[in-house]
């Protein structure tokens, strides 16, 4: 599967899910676990929370020494590829803030849910349509409410939070907007200027990890250590305290990720063939069916108040029907464009 995902997408990142690691973890380790032993521990602390690869590195050897896994091959092999699953070696990638399979996983299971092992190949793919259908309906609602609540902003006047909330989807908001709050509790500790870039070390009030956020005076542009926008893609704490030292009460441009805004689907989507993907089209047939309708019942309304009226829009409507007939036969005589941007695997 490696091979494969790096074939097809040779630019991406490949991780392993972290929950799987952890069954397997189970499964060839089990046998370690003892009363108040400390090895699920240590193996957590290397997966989820060192940050630095030297201390990654001082943490597995005491573990291996400690419980006696020097020749564990499960243990060793996973070791050798520890740049798909340890935290130190991941914070640069972008992994939309992911560490398992959850979102193939939620799919499996709705598939799963109305599948049966009796179904043959047409009722198969007539019941994963329906699966599409719930999911495209999902998105539909989420988009509505989108549209109709607006998120909820904890501070009214703080400029960057009302820009965000106008810009970015809910889940995205409250996401940022926690990171913001964050900020709010993040001292600094220390301040170097050296001209273009100024250095700051910033903690949590209450203690925490230091950081090294260095700003740049020419562009405006952080770098920070914590590394959380290179894997998700969202400023952390940590930066958001240092643009607001710097008077900075505006999120740049740059550091706005399209996948993350209300605009994440607008625009053309292309797969890795730069063909492009066309959006369901039951959807496009029932946008259409929205704008026409009110019009054509609006006409109908007014046309019914005379005789007169009535007979010259029935007239043109049945002109009109007959054109409508005669572009829909034609279009059936020649595939049309969507029809063929459908088969994207053909
Ligand atoms: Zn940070």
């Amino acid at each position: 599967m490696a091979t494969a995902a790096s074939l097809v997408m040779p630019q991406k990142f490949h991780g392993l899910c972290t929950f799987h690691i952890r069954c397997n973890f189970m499964k060839y380790l089990g046998n370690h676990y003892k009363k108040n032993s400390d090895l699920p521990y240590m193996f957590g602390a290397c997966m989820y929370e060192i940050e630095e690869v030297e201390q990654f590195n001082r943490v597995w050897e005491a573990m291996v020494k400690k419980h006696n896994l020097e020749n564990n091959e499960w243990l060793f092999r996973l070791y050798r590829i520890r740049n798909k699953w340890a935290m130190c070696m991941m914070k640069e990638k972008w992994t939309a803030g992911m560490r398992s399979t959850q979102l193939s996983e939620s799919l499996n299971a709705a598939i799963k849910n109305h599948l049966k092992l009796d179904h043959d190949l047409v009722q198969s793919f007539r019941h994963f349509n329906r699966v599409v259908d719930d999911k495209r309906h999902n998105e539909l609602i989420a988009k509505y409410e989108m549209r109709q609540n607006l998120p909820m902003v904890g501070l009214r006047q703080t400029p960057m939070l009302v820009h965000v909330a106008e810009t970015y989807s809910p889940t995205i908001f409250v996401a940022f907007q926690n990171e913001y709050v964050e900020s709010t509790a993040m001292v600094i500790l220390r301040q170097q200027d050296a001209g273009m870039f100024v250095e700051f070390a910033v903690m949590k009030y209450d203690g925490g990890l230091e950081r090294i956020v260095v700003f740049n005076r020419n562009d405006l542009n952080v770098r920070y250590s914590c590394k959380k926008y290179e894997n998700e893609r969202i400023l952390c704490g940590h930066a958001l305290k240092v643009f607001d030292t710097m008077d900075i009460k505006t999120i740049l441009p740059e550091y706005i990720k399209k996948r993350w805004t209300k605009r994440a689907r607008a625009g053309n989507c292309f797969d890795r063939r730069e063909r492009e993907i066309v959006a369901d089209p039951k959807v496009i047939i029932s946008t259409c069916f929205r704008e026409l309708a009110p019009s054509m019942i609006k006409v109908a309304t007014r046309t019914s108040m005379l005789e007169n009226t009535s007979k010259v829009v029935i007239t043109v409507i049945f002109d009109l029907a007959k054109r409508v007939e005669f572009l829909l036969s034609e279009s059936e005589e020649q595939p049309s464009q969507n029809h063929k941007n459908l088969n994207v695997e053909e």
